[in-house]
């Protein structure tokens, strides 16, 4: 091992004083006099550059004094990490002999020892402590590299629900609407079992907008979508399928038990009190639905049978539930509605 590198000074740190770096710590005195005997110190200047993302990196440095900040691409901003005196940085390239993954460059004017590959292997087959040193602080870069990776998932995860839900009303929207029935549609179509879906149209919403404005008419979209959720058993689903319309989702419910929980979200919603934020009463609002129950059909056949009943809920007056029977020609009204 020689140290043939002219840019490097002696070692001004004793052996005893090695002891004292993370990196070194439990390295016994043999192999850390083999340091100051093989390894050199270098000066940094402030932004002077000690490792360049891309190139070949011959040392392991140990940072003894100042600070270093690892960059990627640029050297320029806030860099990734901080290196900190005690700690390294140039092993993983050493290691491997791959290119410097990032660059490294004094934040601060810093000495750092360099060890030099021949040396670096030798203290790794002298001294177990040195090895075992080494492959913790991999650990802790692979765990950070797992954190980061799971941040990132996290991050994906949340974009994937906004798409997924609505934005003015935190409900579901009509993207999960379609995905959502589409598959149980197709797990119904193999299997027993039925499942309703309703169909809901606020009344005369435009004249309640041009009347009270439009962010009454946004409030009361979101006051309606609690209502229909607080209404609805935990099994059901609700989503807001555009403007002023809702679907309701009624699995394993056959359509006489559908209505009786359309029925129910009606009532709910014509006597919920509205009312502003900021105190202004607002009138109640009403209703029309119409539920249709899964007969094979596909989801926008279904759709459209428990809209064609919805229509028919508002051409008989509205504020009321009107029933699909797809099995029989005739549609049906619900008593009492
Ligand atoms: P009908 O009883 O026949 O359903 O009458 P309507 O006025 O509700 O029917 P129409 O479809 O003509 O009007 C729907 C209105 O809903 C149009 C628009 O003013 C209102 N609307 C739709 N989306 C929103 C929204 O996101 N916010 C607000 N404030 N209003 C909306
Ligand atoms: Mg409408
Ligand atoms: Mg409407």
């Amino acid at each position: 091992m020689a140290n043939d590198d002219d840019e490097h000074g002696p070692v001004s740190v004793s052996a005893s004083g090695l002891g004292e770096f993370e990196m070194l710590a439990g390295v016994g005195l043999g192999a850390r006099n083999d340091i100051v005997r093989y390894a050199s110190e270098r000066l940094l200047r402030p932004t002077e550059v000690l490792i360049e993302q891309g190139g070949t990196n011959l040392h392991m440095y140990l940072l003894m004094d100042g600070e270093l900040g690892v960059f990627l691409e640029k050297v320029e901003g806030e860099p990734i990490a901080v290196i900190n005196p005690g700690e390294t940085v140039g092993e993983l390239s050493v290691l491997d002999a791959s290119k410097a993954s990032a660059h490294v460059v004094a934040t601060k004017a810093s000495r750092v020892l360099a060890l030099d590959e021949s040396s670096f292997w030798n203290l790794t087959n002298v001294s177990h402590a040195f090895a075992v040193n080494l492959l913790v602080k991999l650990a802790e870069r692979l765990r950070a590299n797992n954190d980061a990776v799971s941040k990132n998932v996290k991050q994906r995860r949340q974009y994937e629900r906004a798409a997924m839900f609505d934005g003015l009303t935190g409900i579901h929207n009509r993207r999960w609407l379609d995905e959502t029935l589409d598959r149980m549609l197709a797990r119904h179509q193999r299997g027993a079992g039925t499942l309703s879906v309703g169909l809901i149209d606020i009344d005369h919403f435009k004249s309640f907008n041009d009347t009270y404005g439009h962010d009454a008419g946004d409030h009361v979209l979101t006051v309606v979508a609690g209502t229909l959720e607080h209404n609805l058993r935990p099994t059901d689903m609700v989503a807001r399928y555009g403007g002023e319309e809702f679907v309701l989702i009624f699995p394993e419910t056959a359509l006489d038990q559908a209505a009786i929980a359309a029925e129910r979200v009606r009532a709910a919603v014509a006597a919920q009190v509205l009312e502003m934020p900021n105190g202004t009463k607002l009138p109640n609002v009403t209703i029309s639905m119409g539920i249709a129950q899964y007969s094979k059909e596909t989801a926008a056949e279904l759709l459209k049978a428990a809209d064609q009943a919805m229509y028919r809920a508002k051409q008989g007056g509205r504020n009321r539930v009107e029933l699909a029977r797809a099995a029989f020609s005739a549609d049906t009204t619900l008593p009492g509605a």
